[in-house]
């Protein structure tokens, strides 16, 4: 095992574990899923606190030092431990997430955690700094993007505190903060895949008009093909005097959006821009 690689850096600061913790504002009944325990540091406060903790840790020494804290007290019989990769992992049950994560699984922790079902009510996650602020970014801001609108379609998220290298051992390289990540239940009724392939488009030039970016070749053979593709699952006759670029046009129009700049859409303006081209039988995945 190596370090970087698993991204095994300890939270050494007792404040800061304990203020991730109080954070998730832990009620006797919650089952907690713990990502990454490591040596326990947050699980052995998560287990003060909670009813049951699912620990799931891919390094199997980690896993040891874990079950070696709690041996032998009554929290033993409240933790569960699985080695293997979260990615991978079967989870069970769980009414809150707290996680200091190994960065590289970021991208795919967040977006199991708002796939996961039953929903989960809140997520307590040390990110890389950069990917926090990412995050919680607003639109018409530097770090707004596709990874912050498909976020924040499916739930409301805050930055909590910002963490120094400086209080893990070994220190990384980057700067972390803390976010927290709280589902909305019911989730907006919209295929992931579908706004996530509009986000795709309009954030790839977050500076240009979207008229200008929906015009470029590529994206309209595509549009072309996901609307034949419809017409043929409807049995619609495929009316080939049909111009894709005039349909597109006419939505863009009708919604207001063509001159607007990818970088200040908000998540309720592709909303309406994406129900506005379903309307016409225009797919993005
Ligand atoms: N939670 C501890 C703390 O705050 O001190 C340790 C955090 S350390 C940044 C991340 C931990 O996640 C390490 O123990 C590492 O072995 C584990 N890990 C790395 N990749 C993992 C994965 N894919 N699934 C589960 N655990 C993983």
């Amino acid at each position: 095992f190596n370090t970087e690689r698993f991204g095994q850096h300890i939270l050494k600061n007792p404040q800061i574990a304990q203020t991730i913790v109080d954070k998730a504002n832990l009620r006797p009944t919650d089952k907690v899923l713990e990502v990454g325990p490591g040596t326990g540091n947050l699980t052995v406060r998560i287990l003060e606190k909670a009813k049951h903790v699912t620990a799931v840790e891919m390094d199997p020494r980690m896993a040891a030092e874990v079950t070696k804290r709690v041996q032998g007290k009554p929290e033993q019989r409240k933790l569960d431990i699985i080695i293997g990769d979260f990615v991978k992992a079967d989870l069970p049950y769980f009414d809150v997430c707290i996680s200091n994560t190994p960065y590289q699984i970021s991208s795919p922790l967040v977006f199991r955690l708002l796939s996961h079902r039953p929903l989960c009510r809140v997520a307590i996650l040390m990110f890389q700094r950069e990917f926090a602020l990412r995050l919680v970014a607003r639109p018409g801001t530097e770090l707004w993007s596709r990874l912050s609108a498909n976020v924040q379609l499916y739930s409301k998220v805050d930055l909590l505190m910002h963490v120094g290298k400086n209080n893990f051992r070994p220190a990384p390289l980057v700067e972390s903060s803390v976010v927290r990540l709280a589902p909305l239940d019911p989730p907006p009724p919209v295929k992931f895949e579908e706004f996530d392939g509009l986000g795709r488009i309009v954030f790839s030039r977050r500076n240009k008009m979207v008229h200008a970016t929906f015009m470029a070749k590529g994206v309209m053979e595509m549009l072309g093909k996901n609307w034949r593709t419809w017409c043929s699952l409807q049995n619609k006759m495929i009316d080939d005097s049909v111009s894709m670029k005039a349909k597109v046009e006419e939505v863009l129009s009708s919604t207001g959006y063509s001159e607007q700049r990818a970088a200040k859409m908000t998540v309720d303006d592709l909303l309406k821009l994406l129900l506005a081209f379903h309307d016409e039988g225009i797919h993005f995945a």
